[in-house]
């Protein structure tokens, strides 16, 4: 459901913009309903009064928590089923964030990612997205969101910009908060910052090597690192925020002096994180996690020579191995 119909609904149903505003706001931040109910009560006009018990529910059954998966690190995979029984992840961050899918499946197709092999299924709608932050709000709260699930937002960037923009005006999260993470798209640079709320961004970068990048994200748009770091670079300049450059380290692939040295050449001096993130092994892929003592050691040269690198362990991994996994299994185990 795409966010902008649930607002016809509700002007159909007699809301003027303050009554549409309020019950918005109430539906993205999970406040309790009869709390809310009791304070709406003399607030409403009758009709939508009378409809609302129905639309509430169905607001509700845009996202349903199937499972709860924690780990030892403070965060917690959801399976979360969708009105059509399709399922996505959203795990639960510590401190307050929350990554979303915003596709189920995904047709980029990374060598390395588990959702990538199913393709892309569909579109995961603006109000999906919301209700997944919707809902992982009645397990803890939520300051941040981050776009790292399953699928690419550049794929599906009408409703992901709608359900940034209620976010970031009703949903009490800072706008560099909101986190739109891409392999990278020219239609991405063109729509951000034109919006009302302009997220941070994370690119997907991997290797400084366009061959090598062709051959692990092979979906991806055409563009150069060297042509991705420029675009970031303008969106980060304009935004007065960091782009976060995202690599997963693979054994023997992308953790050589080469590849270091085309990240300094790339990197040095750009107002840019790069976040560092040795690749948590999965089942059937082919590639290896080297040991955190080198990943480590990686990280600290890059620091030192003059690049922002934070080493990061992919948070909920221990459950299941990388995205998409535990969607993976759930299929699996699903009666026929
Ligand atoms: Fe898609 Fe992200 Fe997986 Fe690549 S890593 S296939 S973009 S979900």
């Amino acid at each position: 459901m795409q966010i902008e119909f649930i607002r016809q609904r509700l002007r159909a149903l007699g809301a003027g913009p303050i009554h549409e505003q309020r019950l918005l706001r109430d539906w993205v931040r999970a406040r309790p309903h009869d709390q809310v109910r009791r304070r709406l009560d003399d607030f409403l006009p009758k009709t939508l009064r009378e409809a609302l018990p129905a639309l509430d529910a169905e607001l509700h059954g845009l996202a349903r928590l199937l499972s709860s998966h924690p780990t030892e690190d403070g965060a917690a995979r959801l399976l979360v089923g969708l009105s059509d029984g399709q399922t996505v992840e959203s795990v639960l961050l510590p401190r307050g964030g929350l990554c979303v899918s915003s596709q189920v499946g995904c047709a980029v197709g990374c060598q390395f990612c588990m959702t990538g092999r199913s393709g892309l299924i569909r579109q995961v709608t603006g109000g999906e997205i919301v209700a997944q932050v919707a809902l992982a709000r009645t397990q803890r709260p939520v300051k941040k969101v981050v776009f790292m699930g399953m699928g690419e937002p550049a794929h599906n960037l009408s409703h992901v910009m709608e359900a940034i923009e209620l976010l970031g005006i009703e949903g009490n999260i800072g706008h560099k908060n909101l986190v739109f993470s891409t392999v990278g798209d020219a239609r991405v640079f063109e729509r951000l910052p034109q919006g009302v709320v302009k997220p941070a961004l994370a690119l997907s970068l991997h290797t400084t090597k366009p061959d090598l990048r062709a051959q692990l994200l092979p979906r991806a748009p055409r563009l150069t690192p060297g042509e991705l770091v420029a675009l970031g670079e303008q969106y980060a300049r304009l935004t007065h925020y960091p782009v976060q450059y995202q690599w997963t380290l693979l054994e023997g692939v992308n953790d050589g002096e080469d590849e270091m040295d085309g990240i300094v050449d790339l990197l040095k001096g750009k107002y840019a994180v790069l976040n560092m993130i040795p690749y948590n092994t999965i089942p059937d892929l082919q590639f290896k996690r080297p040991s955190w003592e080198r990943a480590r050691a990686i990280a600290g040269r890059l620091h030192q020579r003059g690049v922002l690198t934070k080493l990061r362990n992919s948070a909920g991994q221990e459950v299941d191995g990388g995205c998409g996994q535990l969607r993976a299994r759930a299929i699996a185990v699903q009666p026929r």
